[in-house]
């Protein structure tokens, strides 16, 4: 795509394109069968990232959803429960796949407004060993959720009293990068008190494609197995663990760029009378916009060449793709559609 084709892409931090230096090391890439564990791109992706988080081994998957159910049904069986946020994607966006190919019955408990579960509900819906319930056995939480950070300190009293209850941890980190850089801390700090953790390498870590879900050996050699019945057993897909291993190697720092820039831009929307924009912790926000500007906003945008999913809650993120240019010019263009719009 030339430069004038650009569209500044706020729907997700999903829509990043690989680099030029990704794709170097792409193709440069030595592979093998990864089903036979053969691939050496793989494999080092793998360790590496296990090194980098501070677990014993990594398994390498087409997605984060993928990740997550092969850590849901490594840790629950038939029968069995867990915990999870009623806004958590591996409650809400997964498709049901737990309980549709897991047998495992999701526990959903709402969410508090800071993302957080209420250590009193987790503790109250964990259910007696009796004939009448569901076993419940793991807490599943999601840092960042919805752009927000779950906090060290939140993190550590979560993991230990499900510890304490008998239930085993597990983190959807799709976003933990987000999570680790916003608050100064290290990867192996910000998934500490987890037993397992899902890592996305296709969101703003810029990979094409690819998740990883790191935890004990024992459990990744387990998950080995749910992972190719779900038929995630990819052959040389050392290709594509390249492009996530440069994601770790040089894209973890940059999200405070990310993270600045979403703060800009709520900076810049807010100023509109319009709008009630949200203040970002990190590279998502939302804001509410009134329903009839809606559909003209749209094209408004379109004309301009900027996507986002707008609707009466619009969600916005920005990306390794979106610069403070695009920040800024995507404030005028908001600003001059607002300036002259009545409902
Ligand atoms: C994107 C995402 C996932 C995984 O999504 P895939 O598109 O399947 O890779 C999991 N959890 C959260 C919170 C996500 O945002």
């Amino acid at each position: 795509m030339s430069k004038m084709d650009k569209w500044i892409d706020l729907r997700s931090d999903t829509v990043t394109q690989p680099s030029d230096a990704m794709r170097a090391v792409m193709a440069a890439a030595e592979v093998g069968d990864d089903v036979y564990a053969d691939d050496p791109s793989v494999n080092r992706l793998q360790e590496y990232a296990a090194e980098l988080f501070g677990f014993e081994a990594g398994l390498f998957a087409p997605s984060g959803t993928q990740t997550n159910l092969i850590a849901l049904m490594t840790h629950c069986g038939r029968g069995d429960e867990y915990l999870v946020g009623q806004e958590a994607h591996t409650y809400k966006y997964e498709g049901g796949g737990a309980a549709v190919l897991g047998s495992i019955q999701p526990q959903p408990i709402a969410n508090q407004p800071d993302g957080s579960i209420a250590l009193g509900d987790i503790e109250a819906y964990i259910k007696p060993d009796d004939m009448h319930f569901a076993r419940t056995r793991l807490l599943a939480l999601e840092n960042t959720i919805g752009g927000r950070v779950l906090g060290q300190d939140y993190v550590a009293a979560a993991t230990a009293l499900a510890h304490g209850k008998g239930l085993a941890t597990h983190l959807d980190g799709a976003r933990i990068c987000n999570a680790a850089v916003k608050q100064g801390i290290s990867l192996r700090a910000a998934v500490a008190g987890f037993d397992t953790v899902s890592v996305c390498l296709s969101k703003g870590l810029g990979a094409p494609v690819g998740s990883v879900l790191l935890g004990p050996k024992a459990f990744i050699e387990q998950g080995k197995r749910w992972r190719k019945m779900l038929g995630g057993g990819m052959r040389q897909a050392g290709i594509i663990a390249a492009a996530g291993q440069y994601a770790l190697e040089n894209n973890v720092q940059r999200l405070a760029d990310d993270h600045d820039n979403a703060a800009e831009l709520a900076r810049g929307l807010s100023r509109i009378e319009q709008l009630k924009v949200g203040t970002p912790q990190t590279n998502i926000f939302w804001m509410d916009i009134p329903v009839a500007a809606c559909e003209p906003l749209r094209q408004a945008l379109a004309r301009e060449r900027i996507r986002a999913s707008i609707g009466p809650k619009t969600r916005l993120v920005t990306h390794l793709d979106v610069s403070a240019a695009d920040v800024a010019r995507t404030v005028e263009v908001f600003t001059a559609f607002f300036a002259g719009w009545r409902a």
